[in-house]
């Protein structure tokens, strides 16, 4: 089933130069990718006005409407022509299953054929979960008024989980996405795709409210496309998320950590999967420590321009035998000290490619423990999904096997 269209580039006119060049880079762009203003330098050669770039751009990102003969405030003659551009693809759901908690897994297919998953997970009332997991929820300030809201419209808040490249370079030992490696970046237009199509698989009670960059891949690893994509997801006449609902998840890109500090102004959230407390374990669960060793990527924590009552969340994997036990907790609280964080305890997911596994649960309770007896706030994430492998980690490159029972109630 196709969900986003793609209108076939705009010509190109051979003169003059700068025009030409601004042209040929928002062609490349991808429609989804284009700014109001992108769109507005499209349409001017097409016989349109600088306002209807703005026109455009809410039809698709604020309404989700793709076909130009339904944008009804556009003059007839440009629907016409932009619809005899004719259409194509940027992305087509091959496959979408529903999880026994109503996790909804797409697994997306891209122009070229790779597929990539995104997930949404709908934010589970407060009564259903189980003490001393946590709501799993990556924004964490000021959530109170929404709560009033949800109950009263009984509004069902939603997470979604995109991906930003297909596979991921980092080689985290752990990871499904780190073993297969890289096969490409996506681009600003596929990752804003995936929040469109995402929209259009919500149930009637159900809104989005949280973005988080944690699918498969390593954000700022694709930095320019992220953060042309968090602008666009940003954009007041657009979808007009929160940038303090969007949460960018690095393994600890340092330089890159930074410029989106400076990007952003600290406004984008930000969680570091941590995972290790130590270079030397750090290092062997995750190889990009040894170019960023933890020294670095903390003083660059401590750097970032966080917004006041703002935390940084740290996400720690619980990998059996590996950095699950008492001292390395001990170890954590230390490192941590002075830094407005919470933790978020993630026991590890098996994946088919390695031996490693989670740590028991008395074993994540008690790491728990000594982060709260020490005064931080900690959670122990859910795995929300799993049934259809959609937690963290666990994300495929080529569809979803089926060795799980889909639950479709
Ligand atoms: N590349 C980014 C974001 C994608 S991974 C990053 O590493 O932060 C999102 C989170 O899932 C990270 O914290 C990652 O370490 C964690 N993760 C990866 N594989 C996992 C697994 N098998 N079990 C549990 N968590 C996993
Ligand atoms: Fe890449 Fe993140 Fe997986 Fe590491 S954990 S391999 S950085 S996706």
């Amino acid at each position: 089933m196709d969900y986003v269209a793609r209108v076939s580039e705009p010509e190109v006119p051979t003169s003059p130069s700068p025009v030409r060049r601004s042209l040929t880079r928002i062609a490349e762009l991808g429609p989804l990718a284009r700014s109001p203003e992108d769109w507005a330098k499209v349409l001017g050669p097409l016989g349109g006005r600088p306002f209807h770039g703005k026109q455009l751009f809410r039809w698709i990102h604020a309404r989700s409407v793709l076909d130009p003969a339904l944008m009804l405030d556009l003059p007839v003659s440009l629907r016409q022509t932009l619809s005899a551009l004719g259409l194509a693809h940027t992305l087509t759901i091959a496959e979408e299953r529903r999880s026994s908690d109503s996790t909804r897994k797409l697994l997306v297919k891209m122009h070229d054929g790779s597929t990539v998953e995104t997930v949404l997970i709908p934010r589970l009332p407060q009564s259903k979960l189980p003490s001393p997991l946590d709501s799993d929820d990556d924004t964490d300030e000021d959530e109170s008024d929404d709560e009033t809201v949800s109950a009263a419209n009984e509004t069902v808040r939603v997470t979604q989980c995109i991906s930003t490249q297909v596979g991921c370079a980092m080689g985290c030992i752990f990871c499904a996405s780190g073993v297969a490696g890289l096969k490409r970046h996506m681009s600003a237009d596929e990752i804003v795709a995936q929040v469109i199509v995402g929209r259009s698989r919500l149930d009637k009670n159900e809104e989005l409210r949280n973005v988080v960059l944690m699918g498969m891949g390593e954000p700022l690893h694709n930095y320019e496309s992220t953060v042309r994509a968090l602008k666009l997801l940003t954009h007041p006449d657009g979808i007009a998320l929160s940038s303090r609902r969007i949460t960018v998840s690095t393994s600890g890109l340092v330089p890159e950590i930074e410029r989106l500090g400076k990007d952003f102004g600290g406004n984008i959230g930000l969680a570091i999967s941590l995972h290790a407390t130590d270079n030397e374990t750090r290092s062997k669960l995750m190889p990009i420590n040894r170019k960023y060793p933890l020294e670095v990527l903390m003083s660059a924590l401590r750097a970032y321009p966080l917004p006041k009552r703002r935390r940084i969340t740290i996400e720690y994997t619980l990998v059996a035998g590996r950095n699950d036990s008492q001292g390395e907790a001990k170890k954590l609280v230390k490192l941590l000290r002075g830094l407005p964080v919470k933790v978020n305890l993630i026991p590890m997911n098996p994946i088919e490619a390695s031996t490693l596994g989670p740590t028991d649960w008395s074993g994540v309770f008690a790491f728990q423990k000594i982060l709260t007896d020490a005064g931080y706030s900690c959670f122990i994430r859910r795995q929300r999904g799993d049934d259809v492998a959609a937690a963290c980690g666990q994300l495929a490159l080529s569809g979803a096997k089926a060795k799980v029972r889909v639950d479709r109630s």
